[in-house]
């Protein structure tokens, strides 16, 4: 898969899936997801209320999938991210489930492009950097699982947004870019 880097908001970037760093409700929240359903629209949240009133929204680490509304994409994969407790709490692994995840419903959703935010280091305060290392991990792990169980895969372009010119940084210098 290629990985791609751009700085700005991930609501302007046309892609077959976007991802979203949503919360356990699915019912709304401020940030990339705020942004999200405000440009996205009713259908985004018709499709989150029926995901959380009859499947109990969605889990840590965990992915679903709505509509993408008025947005410049076919789907839009919701994921929780962990809140961040120190370490303590299993929250690497957690947020490594939320790629891994992801990219499995992007698989079966058969999207080509792919963007994601950097979940959880907003209000979830998830250490950018550690954040940005398993993000990149992810991608990785997610090629040798896809390998190991000889199973076809429509991803051909992940691209990571960064809101924030710290995290945009960051990727760059783990991607040697
Ligand atoms: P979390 O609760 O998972 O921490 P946040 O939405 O608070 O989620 O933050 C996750 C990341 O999304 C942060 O790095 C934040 O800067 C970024 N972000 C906020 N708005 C946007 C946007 N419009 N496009 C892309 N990233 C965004």
């Amino acid at each position: 898969m290629n990985i791609e880097l751009k700085l700005g908001d991930i609501t302007a970037i046309p892609v077959d899936a976007i991802v979203n760093a949503a919360n356990t409700s699915l019912l709304g929240g401020g940030g990339v997801d705020g942004a999200i359903h405000r440009k996205g629209g009713h259908e985004i949240f018709e499709d989150c209320v029926v995901l959380s009133t009859q499947h109990g929204g969605c889990k840590v680490g965990e992915a679903v999938y709505t509509r993408a509304g008025k947005l410049p994409a076919q789907h839009v994969i919701h994921t929780v991210g962990p809140i961040w407790y120190g370490g303590v709490k299993n929250e690497e692994k957690l947020l490594k489930s939320c790629y891994i995840k992801a990219l499995q419903v992007a698989n079966k959703l058969g999207a080509k492009t792919v963007s994601f935010p950097n979940i959880s280091t907003g209000v979830y305060r998830f250490p950018k950097e550690k954040a940005a290392q398993i993000a990149l991990q992810s991608i990785k792990d997610y090629e040798e699982i896809i390998a190991n169980a000889q199973t076809a895969n429509s991803v051909s372009t992940v691209i990571f947004v960064c809101f924030e010119q710290v995290n945009y940084d960051i990727y760059k210098n783990l991607l040697g870019i």
